[in-house]
């Protein structure tokens, strides 16, 4: 077994030992004990990162799932937030190294797991999957003797999830696919629709739980999860990651994990999407898609063309109803029947395509984005007084 490794130096404290503003106020922060995860132990103010030894490849090459917990002075939530369930999905991975530097989690109230990559067989392979072609999402809780999904999705639950009192699953749309940013959620669940309105992006799917997913079986042992789905397979997104880690930050301001910000934030107003359906190819040949993403269309507009290679004509494809495109078909080669267009209903369709509207153009001005530092912001911080 790797050994447990502490990263960097104890976080830093305020030396007067004081609790965070909002819960001294209140007369709520207590110190905490130590957090025990996976047979370690994390005091109080410090950060461990540690291996979690999951399988070997059949070079006998170790597999080590790569953790880290930080555990901050004051009592409060678990957090874990985990990504690459999905081996391909690769924005997850950059939005948990940038969470990981902010400053602000000096003033951490509970604790921060943080998982990069769950499924590292399918990382490797560069594919959503395990070797035994299972879905690790498709595979919790798992179990000891199973089969190799069943198996890691055992490990994770077992040793990490269980471990945590809330969840943040990062995801992105399957491959050739481009995800509109979005939080998936079940929001008749306790304690998911603070998280999912808390994340603070425009559209939130309100879809079912699927059987063995993450969010189902974290669910059923009181653990309330979301996933927020962004970008493509394979591909980093510089936009989808920004408002991942903004998302994530929002939903720790949310559950009282960090002090809230009284600065410009980017942060929009949730609408909630109760019904979506897939548009599929009517036809076989090359797709080009017209609609974008996060576009309002209305029944009848036109959503793309598909055209057989001799043909000198263009079957267009009419949206079937009014709605958000919130998934589109990257690859051209399709065949009848293939998903081309997530499409999703909405009550007041008009303000989520400006609400997408404002919140694309705030991510563009964020200083995050632009320069792909947390520094600077956080001195913008803490130069508009944003202590507590
Ligand atoms: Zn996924």
């Amino acid at each position: 077994m790797a050994a447990a490794r502490p990263v960097g130096p104890r976080l830093a404290v305020d030396p007067t030992g004081a609790a965070p503003e909002a819960a001294r106020r209140r007369g709520t922060a207590t110190l905490q004990g130590p957090f025990e995860i996976a047979g370690r132990r994390v005091r109080r103010g410090e950060r461990l990162q540690f291996e979690l030894p999951m399988a070997q490849l059949y070079t006998q090459t170790p597999l080590d799932m790569a953790v880290e917990v930080i555990h901050g002075r004051w009592q409060g939530p678990v957090l874990l937030v985990c990504a690459g369930i999905h081996g391909d999905e690769l924005n997850g991975i950059e939005i948990i190294r940038r969470l990981r530097t902010l400053s602000s989690l000096d003033r951490l109230r509970g604790t921060l797991v943080l998982v990069p990559i769950v499924n590292l067989f399918g990382f490797l392979s560069q594919s959503r999957y395990l070797p035994d072609r299972r879905d690790l999402n498709r595979s919790f809780p798992g179990t000891e003797k199973g089969s190799v999904a069943a198996r890691t999705a055992n490990l994770f639950f077992r040793s990490v999830v269980s471990c945590c009192t809330h969840a943040v699953d990062l995801h992105t749309a399957a491959v050739n696919r481009e995800n509109l940013p979005q939080i998936r959620a079940a929001l008749d669940q306790p304690g998911v629709e603070a998280m999912a309105r808390g994340f603070g992006i425009p559209v939130i799917v309100n879809s079912g739980l699927l059987g063995q997913s993450l969010r189902a079986e974290a669910g059923k042992i009181g653990i309330p999860v979301i996933a927020y789905e962004a970008g493509e397979a394979l591909r980093l997104d510089e936009k989808a990651i920004v408002a991942g880690v903004r998302g994530v930050v929002n939903v720790m301001r949310t559950l009282d994990m960090l002090p809230a910000r009284r600065s410009r934030t980017v942060r929009a107003e949730p609408y909630v999407a109760n019904a979506t359906s897939w548009f599929r190819s009517p036809s076989d040949g090359l797709f080009r898609p017209l609609a974008r993403l996060g576009a309002h269309v209305q029944q009848g507009d036109t959503l793309g063309v598909v055209s057989a290679p001799f043909s000198a004509d263009d079957m267009v494809l009419a949206a079937p109803f009014e709605g958000i495109v919130i998934c589109v078909n990257r690859l051209p080669l399709v065949n009848e029947g293939d998903a081309l267009f997530h499409l999703a209903r909405f009550g007041a369709v008009s303000a989520v395509e400006g609400e997408i509207a404002s919140h694309d153009s705030g991510l563009a001005e964020d200083p995050l984005y632009e320069i792909e530092s947390v520094e600077d912001i956080e001195r913008e911080d803490a130069a508009e007084g944003d202590r507590d």
